[in-house]
């Protein structure tokens, strides 16, 4: 194939896996697991232990763990010695709390440094963690604090006030809020202080016994209906972390990273926090949201080494141009990577002319808990496609059929859906409360992705399109049951269809098409209250951008919307088989 992108191997370092083929053949998990240290006395494997505790023991105890870089210019260090220590004091003051091992601790913060020791914190307890996005409103904050029965939440004040208060009389669970404040000033009531909290409680803490199948880590994920799923993950899940950081990101011991994700989407968790720390890596935090000349002043200035970022992020950067990035010098950049949607070639190619190096696609979702897919960096990038998978995965592309049997494809280039063969470490382990929908994303031992896909006849996978209507916008995979949902609150509102519509920058953006009761005028002045309404109650990243009344909406004859017609309308595309579309619409 001509379109391809020689292997980029940064000057100097060797990368990780050097030999793929070679790499694949001899990989097992069990030789993964090894790379590990698990507790002390064969008690067991913890995520906190390996992320930090394990660094604390050796040398690497005075190394900077997380360099966080507040909004405002300044900076604040911690090295894996004192995230061992302050994680520690998390983990008494849950037990000062009466909190216990399953228990779930919420986090709703921000990029902030309470967030990361708050995680580890929990993980020592044994306590699960689950981190919700800032922009959240306050309606998908109480559905899913409520779903997953939070104890514990560790926000800010200003959270608190704006998303917490509205709905704190609703989660009848939530025990304790935690508030990390930069005042002195008395926390309001029904609230403790993160500080006084760490202040009292001790630095010592003896991590108990861990089974690799405790549960370790609560992630929302969307779906096409109902309401969201939470993936629960394990502690085992810190093998393929760790091996996954080491591989597909080529993480070495001196590198400076930065994962521009938030730790409220699964990216910012997984390579947001675990896999740089296990990997003993020096990781950036930045609190800020995106700016291009910020993002290029913390390149150059922080000496970034490998960089893990989004389609939505580089197609912004694109747009701010080449000369901004030219003012800056990133000498020590030396791997690029991308996940969350696909990548066009075009922005793979921008790594080159803006940096001097290709961007790595790599793909996985929220239920797999790792890199499954990636351009490995000793390997050929070819530009649109999501790579090879990682070693211990096993991929095919399968179609399944009205049994429920799967039947594998073979052919080179021919679509499929993308199935993953079952039991690597990170694969998730439940869905909350949700086991018949779990049991529907396996067959015949592939747990099937629910994307589509092709392989060309190099083994490069090709990214289709998704079977479901879920909705990609920014990186944030967005279900279009919880927007419709608010938009049926509305008093004006009779039906509600929600769809993804292509954008050049966000993959695509949120779409709502509205039919209003009888006694209601479709107007202007309607149109942005229902956004407003939407917003007020979702948050930013969750709203429509765009609302478009209709007189009715597509449905099946059993009564559902018809989104895919809704988008097929919208785009102008083929409308499809119509067989079940009730007549009148
Ligand atoms: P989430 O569970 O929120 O991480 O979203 C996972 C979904 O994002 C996947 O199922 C894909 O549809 C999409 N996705 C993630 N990475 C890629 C990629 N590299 N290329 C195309 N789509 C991707």
């Amino acid at each position: 194939m001509s379109d391809v992108i020689r292997k980029s191997v940064g000057l100097g370092v060797a990368p990780n896996l050097a030999d793929y083929a070679a790499y694949k053949r001899q990989f097992t998990w069990a030789r993964a697991r090894q790379e590990l240290d698990g507790l002390p006395g064969s008690q067991g494997l913890n995520i906190a232990y390996e992320a930090v505790d394990r660094h604390a023991h050796t040398v690497r105890a005075i190394h900077a763990a997380i360099r966080w870089l507040a909004r405002d210019g300044s900076k604040r260090e911690f090295t894996f010695g004192e995230l061992s220590l302050l994680s520690n004091r998390f983990a008494n003051a849950l037990s000062s709390l009466g909190i216990n091992a399953g228990d779930r601790v919420f986090a709703l913060t921000g990029r902030i440094p309470a967030l990361y020791l708050a995680a580890l914190g929990t993980w020592k307890h044994r306590a699960v963690f689950c981190t919700l996005f800032s922009a959240f409103g306050p309606e998908p904050i109480r559905q899913r604090m409520n779903l997953g029965e939070a104890s514990v939440l560790v926000t800010t004040p200003a959270l608190y006030k704006r998303k917490i208060i509205p709905v704190r009389a609703d989660l009848p669970t939530l025990k304790h809020v935690i508030l990390v404040s930069e005042n002195e000033g008395a926390p309001p009531p029904n609230t403790l202080s993160w500080d006084a909290l760490m202040e009292a409680s001790s630095d010592a803490y003896t991590i108990a016994p861990t089974r690799p199948d405790d549960i370790a880590l609560l992630h929302f994920t969307s779906g096409t209906t109902g309401i969201p799923k939470g993936a629960v993950h394990v502690h085992e899940a810190v093998v393929a972390h760790h091996i996954t950081g080491k591989l597909a990101l080529d993480l070495h011991p001196d590198d400076i990273y930065w994962c521009t994700a938030d730790p409220g989407w699964v990216t910012g968790t997984s390579y947001g926090i675990i896999a740089p720390l296990t990997n003993g890596v020096t990781s950036i935090v930045d609190e800020a949201e995106f700016d291009a000349e910020r993002w290029y002043n913390i390149l150059q200035n922080h000496r970034v080494s490998v960089w893990y970022t989004a389609p939505t992020a580089i197609r912004m950067m694109m747009k701010a141009g080449l000369d901004l990035v030219r003012q800056h010098r990133t000498p020590d950049l030396r791997f690029l990577a991308s996940v969350g949607e696909p990548l066009n070639p075009e922005a793979v190619r921008w790594g080159v002319d803006a940096f001097g190096l290709p961007f790595h696609d790599n793909w996985w979702q929220t239920e797999t808990g790792g890199i499954m897919l990636a351009n490995f960096a000793a390997m050929d990038i070819r530009p649109g496609s999501m790579g090879k998978p990682m070693p211990g995965i096993e991929a095919a592309l399968v179609a399944q059929d009205k049994a429920g049997r799967i039947n594998v494809i073979e052919n080179p280039d021919e679509q499929g859906e993308l199935a993953l063969k079952a039991g690597w470490p990170s694969m998730f382990r439940a869905y909350l409360n949700q086991s018949d929908r779990y049991k529907t994303c396996f067959a015949d031992g592939w747990y099937l992705t629910g994307d589509l896909a092709k392989r060309d006849c190099d083994g490069y996978y090709w990214f289709i399109g998704r079977k479901d209507d879920v909705i990609k916008t920014s990186g944030h995979l967005i279900g279009p049951f919880e927007v419709e949902s608010v938009l049926m609150e509305h008093p004006a509102v009779a039906e509600a269809g929600v769809i993804g519509k292509p954008d050049p920058v966000a993959f695509e953006l949120i779409k709502a098409f509205v039919s209003l009761k009888s006694g209601y005028a479709a107007n202007e002045e309607l149109r942005r209250a229902l956004l407003a309404h939407a917003r007020h109650r979702l948050g930013a990243a969750i709203a429509p951008k765009q609302l478009e009344f209709a007189q009715s909406l597509p449905k099946t004859r059993s009564g559902k919307i018809m989104r895919r017609l809704l988008k097929a309308r919208e785009l102008g595309l083929p409308e499809g088989d119509l067989s079940t579309l009730e007549t009148s619409t």
